[in-house]
């Protein structure tokens, strides 16, 4: 594939802790706001469709918060208030054969929170300082709520940049996606707990640099557990939230550079679930991951989502030229990894628009476009973005085993140019 050179981008912090100061502990009168305007409990409403693709493009389109969908099973699900129900159903009209209004599980305490994530991180780091680092990409204070963004390096010799190739997968980029956390936290503790034993994560942990962001969106995730259990995008709250406003925050992942507002699928203002921002790469989350991007380029990414068993690649503006490079490993993703029934083959694949819809500005297109990544994004489970943690927690977990553990080891034994990407200026 080819790599495309871009200078090194370095957020400045100044704008970056300009931009944030006003989160941390201050607004108190827009978070009251914000709360009564809330205080009518969305529901699910779920299509059952055997298009669900195509009703899954419109409702979007149309501006609806699609929590997910899945192909397998034909059904397209809206979050939506108790009063839009009939709103809803007319705009879908003639597109589905059934729905139903199904009430939103509160997250289970069970998952991870923001807390609890640091400290498994700070554990995991001091059990085992040769290959694991805490790397922060957000001070906390520059945060709008004030919790720090990091992320999780593992590599021999961890504290040296070497030439070997980088993987980096995200969980957590939308908050109210759980289970996506756990799949990090898994990987995390799995590469760093069986190295020295296991020869496969030896030679991975040896042989590589391994990037883990195991909550990309850590103060929305600290508000799914202490507030609102779904929420989605980031808590940048100096939009102006006012009563009517039952959202506000900018969707991290239609806030990237690369195609930012470049085909439909985004919001332009702060109600919206899917807000682009003000500016591409506007919030500090977005600088400081793409930054990372930018300067490890990693061979393979993943963004990893909830719900609805997709594997999905870019761009979701439309097919890019490594379209059929870009199959051929989601097709090995598709027959290695279990879905939620037990079987391989089964994850609905493709190209973002042509299989979910349009959304410019996410994080795998920016991996792609700008940091030459072979870049996937993971929609997990198949029916809602919190199942039920002792049903499907260990489970999927141990089945995305298998799929970043693919990709980890395409990135040191795959059919590829193997090494470091620098940039042609700097040689950095
Ligand atoms: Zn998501």
């Amino acid at each position: 594939m080819k790599k495309k050179v871009t200078k090194l981008l370095v957020p400045s912090m100044a704008a970056l802790i300009a931009l944030a100061a006003a989160g941390c502990g201050e607004n108190a009168e827009v978070e009251s706001s914000l709360e009564k305007a809330i205080t009518e409990r969305p529901v699910i409403v779920r299509f059952h469709t055997d298009s669900p693709s195509k009703l899954r493009k419109r409702l979007q389109l149309a501006g609806h918060d699609v929590s997910g969908s899945s192909k397998r099973l034909g059904f397209v699900d809206v979050v939506s208030r108790p009063d839009e129900l009939d709103s809803l159903a007319a705009r879908a009209k003639g597109r589905y054969e059934s729905f139903e209004r199904l009430a939103i599980p509160k997250v289970d305490a069970r998952y991870t929170d923001t807390q609890e994530m640091s400290d498994f991180v700070d554990s995991v780091v001091a059990a085992h300082p040769d290959i694991a680092a805490r790397v922060t990409l957000v001070d906390a204070s520059s945060m709008f709520e004030c919790h720090e963004l990091y992320a999780v390096k593992i590599s021999d010799n961890v504290s040296v940049d070497e030439n070997e190739p980088a993987f980096l997968f995200e969980c957590q980029l939308h908050a109210r996606e759980v289970m996506t956390g756990e799949v990090c936290k898994d990987a995390i503790d799995f590469l760093t707990s069986n190295y020295g034993t296991d020869p496969q994560v030896t030679s991975w942990v040896d042989n590589a640099e391994i990037w883990i962001i195991p909550q990309a969106n850590p103060d929305g995730v600290a508000y799914v557990f202490s507030g609102n259990d779904w929420w989605r995008t980031n808590r940048h709250k100096s939009c102006g939230c006012t009563e009517t406003c039952t959202v506000c925050g900018v969707d991290q992942n239609r806030n990237f550079e690369w195609n930012w507002r470049q085909c439909p699928g985004y919001g332009t203002s702060c109600g919206d679930e899917t807000y682009s921002g003000d500016s591409a790469a506007s919030e500090p989350e977005t600088q400081a991951i793409k930054g990372l991007m930018e300067r490890v380029r990693p061979l393979y990414y993943i963004d990893y989502h909830s719900y609805g068993e997709y594997i999905v690649w870019p761009s979701a503006c439309g097919r890019v030229d490594e379209h059929d490079l870009l199959r051929i490993a989601a097709e090995l993703l598709n027959h290695s990894v279990e879905t939620d029934d037990g079987q391989t083959g089964h994850w609905t694949i493709g190209n973002t628009v042509d299989v979910m819809y349009s959304a410019p500005g996410g994080s795998d297109d920016h991996a792609y476009g700008a940091a030459g990544a072979m870049a996937y994004t993971i929609e997990l489970n198949s029916t809602g973005f919190h199942p039920d943690y002792a049903q499907w927690r260990d489970v999927t977990v141990q089945r995305q085993r298998a799929a970043w553990g693919l990709l980890l080891d395409r990135t040191i034994n795959g059919p590829s140019i193997r090494g470091r990407v620098l940039d042609a200026d700097t040689l950095q």
